[in-house]
């Protein structure tokens, strides 16, 4: 057994398959294959209970095998099941490029002094950015030729992806350039980035006069690409492991299935004003998925995460998926609600809980659209989810500016199919408040009510 650490703490990137048309998935050279064309997945996850990696998993798939992880102690435990995980390690002191060249030297001692024994090679991953990965793929591939220099049996068969978006796109990109087969475990269902072919990884480049960075007079772009097609052997949902990650960031993940109901609106309207391809089985689908996750029932399920919840949670990832990938890109479940995320993420250079912030932007840019929102609100309430300014993590006058903004943000950011912002423009200054109102309102009446319910109790002290 071999632990490294490698990088940063960040926050996962959106998960979503991206259009097509999009500047990013770009994929080829550095050992990449180029998402295979013409070839649909529908992802076909094996639900159970503790010890589903065990019993499904042949042994000798992980008998050496390449895992990478999360440092969160549920994804530990879950790997320390699998694997006889040690966890005598050292996760501060690193970060970037030099863990990447660290983890890359350790990866190559590593797989040497394991080669011929039953040990995994566990890598603690905390962010994806694609120089890092790149180095962790070539050092992985040194160690897999140096193994099977050794004879049959010295070297990995299998790569594990054991976590949340960061492990499952790390896992996925390297299967990919190894070519060897892939296993993934998703820990919490933050992302559905388990259910996705491609690896979401981040650039990074240096650059100045933006707005955010680090606060050092220096800023920082970072883009999301899509590359590779790894497709996995095994993608297993254990619910007891998912029950062991903090609720709040599974119930988050429905964020990304509930940004259907305003990106279909702009994918039909978009169809209507101008002329756009569109497909209304698709569509119908959406709808259907969308009727599916939008009732009181699935709400309680969902809430409770009970196995009845996790499953539907897992297979509503997989027919989002299976719809996108049938369609060819991300149209029928992302459109100008993930524009507003990312004007956000942009003006203030943060990360945000990406399930949390897409729920809050689905409710902004539904009544912009004129569609019905206090559906969505009353749901989103029964489902439990916090999805105000303060626990996404912004401010009413952020998300302001973000509104008053997002016309000029989608006529720069050419590669975003067209919506709602493209076809009336920026929200102007006399709508922009009503709109904001429409996210607060909810919040402000339910503390409202908490602040009458304590007067009462205060009253009744009195009497
Ligand atoms: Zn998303």
């Amino acid at each position: 057994m071999f632990l490294q650490f490698q990088g940063e703490l960040l926050a996962p990137p959106c998960p979503c398959p991206r259009p097509l048309s999009s500047s990013s998935g770009g994929g080829g050279g550095d050992g990449i294959p180029a998402a295979a064309r013409g070839v649909p997945y529908t992802p076909r996850p094996v639900y159970g209970g503790a010890g589903l990696l065990g019993r499904t998993v042949p042994a000798e798939l992980r008998r050496g095998a390449l895992v990478y992880t999360q440092p969160e102690p549920w994804a530990l435990a879950a790997v320390r099941d699998a694997f006889e995980f040690d966890d005598d390690l050292d996760c501060g002191g690193l970060g970037g490029a030099q863990a990447a060249a660290a983890a890359a030297a350790a990866a190559v001692a590593a797989a040497a002094a394991a080669a011929g024994t039953a040990a995994a090679v566990v890598t603690l991953v905390t962010d994806v950015e694609y120089e890092n990965l790149k180095a962790m793929a070539a050092a992985a591939a040194v160690a897999l030729a140096e193994g099977k220099g050794q004879g049959k049996g010295h070297a990995p068969r299998a790569v594990f992806g054991i976590g949340g978006g960061t492990a499952l796109d790390t896992a996925k990109f390297i299967s990919a350039a190894l070519a060897l087969p892939l296993v993934l475990m998703p820990t919490l269902l933050s992302v559905a980035a388990g259910y996705t072919v491609a690896a979401g990884v981040r650039e990074v480049r240096s650059c100045s006069g933006g707005t955010g960075g680090d606060g050092d007079g220096s800023s920082k772009a970072v883009s999301v690409a899509y590359v590779g097609d790894a497709r996995p052997a095994h993608l297993l949902v254990d619910f007891d492991v998912l029950r062991a990650a903090p609720a709040a960031l599974n119930l988050s993940g429905v964020g990304d299935l509930l940004s259907c109901y305003t990106a279909l609106w702009d994918w039909e309207q978009a169809h209507a004003r101008q002329g756009e391809r569109f497909d209304g089985a698709a569509a119908a689908r959406t709808r259907a998925l969308l009727e599916t996750l939008l009732s009181d029932d699935a709400a309680d399920a969902l809430r409770e995460q009970t196995d009845d919840g996790l499953r539907l949670q897992s297979e509503l990832f997989v027919e989002e998926v299976a719809i996108c990938e049938a369609w060819g890109n991300a149209r029928p479940e992302e459109g100008s609600e993930h524009y507003i995320g990312y004007a956000l993420e942009q003006l203030t250079g943060a990360h945000y809980l990406h399930g949390r912030l897409i729920a809050l932007c689905v409710v902004l840019t539904a009544a912009y659209q004129g569609q019905d929102t206090a559906r969505i609100v009353a749901w989103l309430g029964r489902l439990g989810m916090d999805w105000s300014f303060a626990a996404v993590g912004t401010t009413r006058a952020e998300m302001r500016q973000v509104l008053l903004g997002i016309g000029d943000f989608v006529a720069k950011e050419r590669q975003l199919l067209p919506g709602v912002f493209h076809f009336f423009g920026g929200v102007p200054e006399d709508r922009v408040d009503a709109l904001l109102d429409v996210a607060e309102a909810p919040f402000k009446s339910a503390a409202a009510r908490l602040r009458a319910v304590a007067r009462s109790l205060v009253e009744c002290e009195r009497h």
